[in-house]
Order: C-alpha cells, then structure tokens, then sequence
C-alpha cells in the first residue's frame, strides 16, 4: 500500500512514520510512504503558498495553485505506475473527486487521466476517523493524504480533488500533520504482513464492537494482584469464554454506546440462529463485525456488509419482506447520491435512480422474494445455492493433504497465499466470476491460496469478501490427487484459528463440491439462499 503525504513539513512526517512497527513494514516493502513537499510546487517567486483571506479575518490561507499541483504530480505517478504495471487493474481508486462536473476540458482530462485517487483532507470539519475507516482505507493501493497548516486551505482546491474530508476528533491542531501521522498507523496495522501476528489487528479493540478484555503478562503476581487464573488453565474454551465476557462487561461500563451497538448485533445472531443453517452467512457478518444493521424486527433482518456493500435479506413474511426493501432502496439510494457521480455522467451527474446504480447484490433467504427484488431493483441473474457450514470446533487432520512445515517435497503440496503474478492463472481457470479486478483484489488481501507442488501451482481456493470459502479449482492435469480436500480443509482450518465458523456456498449443479464438503463433515442447509445481481 502507498501513502503520499503532501504537506508543508515533510521531515516531521517522514521521522515520525520511519521507526517501529511503520518504519519496519516499508522497510520490508509492505509499505511506501512518501512525502511530498507542497512548497516546492509554488510558482511564487519567494515560494510563499499561502496568502490572506478574502473578506477578511484571522491568519492566513494556503493557496489552491501550489496544493493542487502537488496532488496532480503524485496522481499522475499514481497513473503512470498502475497503467504501467496492468492496464486492467488501473488504477485502483473508487470515488471521483467531489464537484466532479466537468467544467472545462482540461479538467475533464485531468480526471480522466488521474482516475479517482482517494485524496484525503485530514481536516477537524470532517467525519470523525475510526477502526472501520482504517478498514476501509486499507483496501485502497494509493491514498494521498492533504495536511492544511494556518488557517486551512482554499476551498476551490479542496472541491476539486479531496474525496474524504476526515478528523481525528473534535479539537483543532496547528497542522494536519499529525491527524495524517495518526490515521496511516491505523490504517497501515489493516495491511496484511505488518503486524507480524497476522491475527491481531482483527482481534482487538473496536472489531465486533466490543473493546479488548484485559490482558496480563509475567509475572504471575504483581503488586499482590494475581493473573486471573483462567488464563493460566491452558483451556482455549475456558479462556475465550472469560476473555469474550471481560470484553462486554468493559464495553458496557466504558462505552455505553458501542454495548448498545454490539447488544443490537447479538439479538440479531439470537434470531437468526434458529435457522442456523440458513443464515450463517448473515450470522458470520455480525460475528466478525462486518455488518451494518439497516432493519432488525425479530428474524426480519437486512445488513449490508461492510467489506463488499452487498445487502443481506432474511424475512418472515412477505408483507415485511417488502418493508425491508424500501429500507434497503432508501439506504442505497442515500449511498449512491453521496458517491454514484462519476466524470461520465452529465452535469450535476448523479445517476437517475441511485439506489438502483449502487446495489451491487442482494442476497436473500426466501424465494417468495425473489420477484419483488427483480422488479424493484433490476437484479434478474440468479443463483440459488444451498449454504454448508463446517459446525465443529476441532480442527481438520492434515496428515497425507499438505504439508504444514511449508517444505515441498514432490509429493504432497505446500498451501500459500497466491500472488499477482498467479492472477492470469486464476482468471483462466475460475469462470464462475468473470471480474478479474475482484481476483486481483482478494490476491491483494491475501484472500487467495495456492496448492503448489514444487514451484507449479496446482490448484487454488479463497475467501470471498464477504467471508465464504469458496472459488475452489483444481487444474486438469493435477486432478485425482485429493489437492481439493487440502485446499478445503487448509481454508477450514485457517477459519477455525481466527475464531470464524467455516461455511460456503455450493450451487445445486456443482455436485463433486457438494460431494467433497460432506466428506469433510461439513452440514448443508436444506433450503437455499439466493444471490441477485445484474445481469453481466
Ligand atoms: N480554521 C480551520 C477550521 O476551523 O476548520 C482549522 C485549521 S487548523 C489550525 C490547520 C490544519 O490542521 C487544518 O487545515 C487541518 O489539516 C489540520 N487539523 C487541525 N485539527 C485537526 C483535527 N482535529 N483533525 C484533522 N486535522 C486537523
């Protein structure tokens, strides 16, 4: 992931991201962090890049010229590298700079040209940053950081090319240097490999609103207070247990308003478990805290995942399966107008039916939706698949699948996490998604293994945005060599350690699937979920 910082002190932001953890990561090349000095863009004679504001008032303001071409010479670089190193997969950026109505042909080359980089004004005006933006950042592989100093910057500026407007909190500092300093760290711990425990930026604070329970290290007794002594009983059930209830009772007491919000959450589980089956998707997004709860009235329930934006449908009765559309329909719509507006559109571009535009699918849990959605949103490719769910909590045995030392030796496959260079592969062989910047997404989240046998892959499996194993293919020439039941079970396995129940989603035409989930012991909902896209 690249960070570009333009700002007016880039030493300060330079050795406050060059140490520890941060600096290690770049080190290591996980991470690029540059610092672009805006001063030297200024086209003042004296490089002076701020002057007074008109109609008056305190300090002093910088000036759009020098910020704005500092922004065009990284997006370019952005634009060049991303052109350069795929066509396709450039550039990865997702919103368009906001006032995007094109108002002269240059500008309208300019976006084209930069694509939509994500540009971010570190300002105390804008939303306030949180764990779940960090997230979100991280998807990103460019984002470039605006620090203001005095008094701010030319609003005219600001309009052309920022697409976040974020604080770190209600108080103002004399430079956007350190809020920028402060949202790179978190978000930089999202990037997969930066954290050498690959679990611990999911498992902590704020991930499935709760605060992480208390912690203790050595000594076992200090200052006469003793460690718990679950903790030292060795009982991985027992300490869950303690450390899950550690965390509510701390939310609870220190912050009411997250309680509320993960109480809400685990009503919604409560309801939903009594098909379990049939709503392990639902209950999965809830659990790992990456759902938004946009309609919950006992097991009528619809969220929208995080991750992926697509919405989740489960209803008890048609007459409030309807009421939940018009949610789900109102709350796309406010999405869509607040980012469905693109160069391509005409003036004051927002799409004419933004809910629509904005729904990418919905998944729902009873087929007397299923017109209803076609109608309303225009989702008429569909496809029912039946939900199958790994239910143990032990871990698979491995011995004659793969090799856990990681050392190939010929015979049985070592599972790693594919890289950019296996996408062609990938794209060749899995038909079942024809968007291959999603492929390359998930290899970029380290979502995607390979069954290597030698330096050959051989097959490959992952974990969709969404959080079900799936997109499992063993090439021709490596098939019979039960490479399938390794990749499954490396994935349930893997599930099991960050604490997720394992479950996928099996088509009624895919029976070898079927066939192979159930040697694994994994249980089959009897009636199906159904996914609604566009059609392609
Ligand atoms: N006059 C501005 C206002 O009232 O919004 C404040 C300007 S502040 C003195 C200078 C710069 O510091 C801002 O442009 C912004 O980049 C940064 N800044 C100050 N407080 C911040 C906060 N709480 N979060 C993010 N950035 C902040």
């Amino acid at each position: 992931m690249n960070f570009h910082i333009l700002t007016l002190f880039p030493d300060m932001v330079m050795q406050g991201l060059s140490q520890s953890i941060i600096g290690r990561a770049a080190e290591r090349g996980l991470l690029s962090i540059e610092a672009v000095n805006i001063r030297d863009y200024t086209k003042d004679k004296h490089k002076k890049v701020d002057d007074y504001p008109y109609g008056g008032g305190a300090g002093m303001l910088m000036q759009a010229q020098p910020v704005y071409d500092a922004w065009k010479a990284v997006g370019d670089r952005i634009a060049d590298r991303a052109q350069a190193i795929s066509p396709q997969y450039a550039p990865n950026v997702c919103v368009t700079p906001q006032g995007g109505q094109a108002q002269d042909a240059r500008k309208q080359t300019d976006q084209a040209a930069l694509g939509r980089i994500r540009t971010v004004y570190v300002t105390p005006q804008g939303e306030t940053f949180s764990q779940q933006k960090a997230k979100e950042l991280a998807r990103e592989e460019d984002v470039i950081f605006l620090c203001g100093h005095y008094e701010g910057i030319d609003e005219r500026v600001l309009e052309e090319i920022v697409t976040d407007y974020i604080s770190i909190g209600d108080y103002v500092l004399t430079g956007g240097e350190l809020p920028a300093m402060v949202m790179i760290d978190a978000i930089s711990r999202m990037v997969p490999g930066v954290l050498n425990n690959g679990e611990s930026g999911e498992t902590e604070s704020f991930e499935g609103d709760l605060l992480e329970y208390p912690q203790y290290s050595r000594p076992e007794e200090w200052h006469g207070k003793s460690v718990p002594e679950v903790l030292l009983s060795g009982n991985r059930r027992m300490i869950d247990a303690w450390r899950r209830k550690a965390a509510e009772e701390r939310t609870k007491e220190r912050r009411p308003d997250l309680y509320q919000k993960y109480a809400r959450g685990q009503a919604c589980i409560a309801a939903l478990e009594k098909q379990k089956l049939l709503h392990m998707d639902m209950i999965e997004l809830l659990k790992r805290g990456q759902a938004r709860i946009l309609f919950a009235e006992g097991a009528n329930i619809c969220l929208q995942d995080k991750e992926s934006g697509i919405y989740f449908h489960t209803a008890e009765d048609e007459q409030t399966g309807h009421q939940m559309l018009k949610v789900l329909g109102e709350d796309a719509a406010a999405e869509g107008r607040s980012y469905v507006q693109t160069a391509e559109m005409p003036e004051g571009g927002v799409a004419d039916d933004a809910a629509q535009a904005n729904i990418g699918a919905i998944v729902l849990h009873q087929e007397f939706m299923i017109e209803p959605v076609r109608e309303q949103f225009g989702l008429t490719n569909t496809m029912p698949c039946s939900q199958v769910v790994y239910t143990k909590r032990e871990k698979l045995p491995i011995t004659g699948l793969y090799r856990a030392d990681g050392r190939s030796d010929g015979e049985l496959p070592v599972i790693r996490p594919l890289g950019m260079e296996h996408l062609d592969t990938v794209a060749l062989h899995y038909h079942e998604i024809a968007d291959r910047t999603y492929v390359a997404g998930r290899i970029a989240k380290r979502a995607m293994y390979g069954a290597f046998l030698g330096e050959e892959l051989a097959g490959f499996v992952g974990m969709h945005t969404e959080g079900s194993i799936g997109m499992l293919h063993i090439l021709p020439e490596y098939r019979g060599r039960k490479l399938g039941k390794a990749l499954e079970t490396y994935m349930i396995n893997r599930c099991l350690e960050r604490g997720y129940t394992p479950y996928g989603q099996v088509t009624a035409e895919n029976g070898t699937s079927k066939k192979l989930q159930e040697s694994l012991g994994l249980c089959c909902s009897k009636s199906q979920v159904y996914w609604l896209e566009r059609e392609p």
